[in-house]
């Protein structure tokens, strides 16, 4: 894929960029690897400082941040000034806890003193997706960052100035050369990354088939990964809902971000006793929505981020219908400029047709009728992922087997499934493994030390 911005709303090529030549790639792995030897001696207060001037930059200059994102992958320019001030809190967020944290843990032995003590562990490569363009490689930063690791960024091939712009923040915060780098290189440079002795670790967020060609080269090298890949997340909804609430809400989970998020909700299972107003209720706000350009302000649905994103689509909404699926709405490529898809709710889904539980990412909706909890909870549960789940009940016993029953790396109930720097984020089964933010994200790419000072330990005898 050529490393390019294209206005996903017009086509129009705005700026192409030469791939990193292997000259330049090796000096730029250098420079990571003896600007960890300093940085990583950072103290927390200092790193903090420059975390913080990160997040100011990001508040300071959020609408030209959010223009470049728009223009290189089409999302409402609304939602991409909100993803650069969410990439300011995450920021603040671990430049006011990095330090507590990864403070020591005393641990009570019968040694003298036990703890454990959180060590960085060198430069990590970063594999990142063009949907959240910023926020996604701000979530692995910010943590990584604070803890002492130094970060290298190899983004999305159609998102090249939203991976310069980043560079530029972090450089112009004040931090070290090198302590966080853009890799201008394509998916066919990382299995070499991976095999250089200097990059210790690596991270993903993106597809299912990107995510094990990664895994696997870093196993053969025995280098510690995270995996943030897709999700098919169902959104139930029970007969004592707050039924204009979860409509609302239905609707805005589906089409966020053009429809283009690993947490949207893509399976609607609903009671049968309210199925039919839902549905009536749905695909009328489902028509409404007013896709154009997304530098209106008025846009609800902008373009999808490439001409093939479009044609994926076009092909899974032809599956569906192949195994018997109806269209209530949508279902068609929009004939205009741009990479347009109509919003589109689908019925009368195969249950056992792969497309059922694929990730349809764009804003194609699948309903589900279903005669009550179990049911609800085997056809959430009958999916290859398990990112989000959103569960819509005001009944307190069934919001407890929800959460109890549904395997996804998140529940949420009567609310819609995002992302918060507090809070844990990541998947089960095909949705990857290892989390991001809170305490447990930044002790991901961390040593976890074992301190022992005198005393006895106990020995087996096998040891
Ligand atoms: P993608 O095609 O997998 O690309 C993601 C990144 O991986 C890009 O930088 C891409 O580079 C690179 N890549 C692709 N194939 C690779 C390979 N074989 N080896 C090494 N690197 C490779 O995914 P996408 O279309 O950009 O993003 C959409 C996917 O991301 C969806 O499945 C979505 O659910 C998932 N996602 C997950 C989360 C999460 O937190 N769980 C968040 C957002 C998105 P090139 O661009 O150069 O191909």
């Amino acid at each position: 894929m050529a490393i390019a911005s294209i206005n996903p709303a017009t086509g129009e090529t705005l700026k192409t960029f030469t791939a990193l030549t292997a000259e330049k790639l090796e000096s730029k792995l250098q420079l990571a690897a003896d600007t960890f030897r300093s940085y990583s001696q950072t103290s927390f207060a200092e790193r903090s400082r420059l975390m913080m001037s990160a997040a100011g930059i990001l508040e300071t200059r959020k609408h030209d941040y959010g223009k470049i994102m728009t223009i290189e992958m089409g999302k409402p320019l609304k939602a991409a000034v909100a993803e650069a001030e969410k990439c300011a809190w995450v920021c603040r967020y671990y430049a006011e806890t990095a330090e507590k944290h990864l403070a020591d843990q005393i641990v009570e032995t019968n040694a003298k003193k036990s703890y454990v003590h959180f060590q960085p562990l060198g430069p990590v490569l970063a594999v990142m997706p063009w949907n959240f363009p910023f926020w996604q490689v701000f979530r692995f930063a910010a943590p990584a960052l604070m803890a002492g690791n130094v970060g290298l960024l190899k983004h999305a091939s159609n998102v090249p100035q939203c991976a310069l712009a980043i560079e530029e923040i972090f450089s112009s915060a004040g931090f070290p050369e090198g302590a966080f780098q853009t890799l201008l290189i394509g998916s066919d440079a990382v299995e070499g990354i991976l095999n250089d002795r200097r990059v210790v670790a690596a991270t993903l967020t993106g597809s299912e088939p990107a995510g094990r060609s990664v895994a696997a080269t870093a196993g053969k090298q025995i280098k510690k990964t995270v995996l943030e890949l897709g999700g098919s997340d169902p959104f139930i909804v029970m007969p004592s809902a707050n039924l204009d609430e979860a409509v609302t809400t239905a609707v805005k989970a589906r089409t966020i971000n053009n429809g283009q998020s690993c947490i949207a909700a893509k399976r609607f299972i609903v009671a049968t006793e309210i199925y039919d107003e839902f549905e009536k209720r749905f695909v009328t706000s489902m028509r409404a929505l007013k896709i154009g350009d997304p530098m209106e302000e008025s846009t609800d649905i902008g373009p999808l981020a490439t001409p093939q994103i479009v044609d994926d689509l076009d092909a899974q909404v032809k599956r569906a219908i192949a195994t018997g699926a109806r269209v209530l709405t949508g279902g068609n490529k929009l004939d205009r400029p741009g990479n347009y898809f109509e919003p589109t709710v689908l019925v009368d889904l195969n249950i056992d047709a792969p497309v059922s539980c694929e990730e349809i990412f764009g804003p194609v909706a699948m309903l589900f009728r279903v005669s009550g909890i179990e049911e609800a909870i085997r056809i959430a549960n009958a999916t290859p992922f398990g990112l989000g789940s959103a569960a819509w009940t005001n009944d307190a016993a069934e919001q407890a087997r929800f959460v109890e029953g549904l395997e996804a790396g998140a529940v949420f109930i009567n609310a819609m499934v995002a992302s918060d720097p507090r809070l844990p984020f990541g998947g089960v089964k095909h949705s990857g493994y290892g989390r991001e933010l809170a305490e447990f994200g930044i002790r991901e790419f961390v040593n976890i030390k074992t301190v022992w000072i005198e005393g006895k330990p106990q020995i087996t005898q096998s040891e």
